[in-house]
């Protein structure tokens, strides 16, 4: 298992938000997503969609202090819920998240025309 001293912080570079599963008259709305710089899809093992913003957190901070991790948390004892109860087993460092994965426009299509 790759632990966080071990890591980039790729937890605190990201955002992301469940979003409904599109019909096919969505299919062009959803498109809409992978136009924009820095975006992703994706749909978990439970068929759940997400669409992911890879965007640094603000309290991200590069620590440059020999023998300590490469970043941490700049507000680490007053970090939101969110993150205290985020695990190390379920990061995207030790764990697949998703099943699809979409960071292309040809990506999304290609899946799209076999629904
Ligand atoms: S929880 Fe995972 S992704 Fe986040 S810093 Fe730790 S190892 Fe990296
Ligand atoms: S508040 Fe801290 S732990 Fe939470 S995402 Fe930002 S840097 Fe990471």
């Amino acid at each position: 298992m790759i632990t966080c001293d071990k890591c980039d912080a790729l937890c605190c570079k990201a955002i992301a938000v469940p979003i409904e599963t599109p019909e096919k008259e969505d299919f062009e709305d959803t498109r809409w997503y992978l136009f924009h710089e820095n975006v992703s899809l994706h749909i978990d093992f439970e068929g759940q969609w997400w669409v992911e913003f890879h965007t640094k957190c603000k309290n991200l901070k590069e620590l440059k202090e020999p023998g300590k991790p490469k970043f941490g948390c700049a507000i680490y004892d007053k970090r939101p819920p969110m993150c205290r109860d985020y695990k190390l087993e379920e990061c995207p460092r030790n764990l697949k998240e998703y099943k699809h994965d979409f960071f292309t426009l040809e990506q999304l299509d290609a899946y799209f025309s076999k629904q």
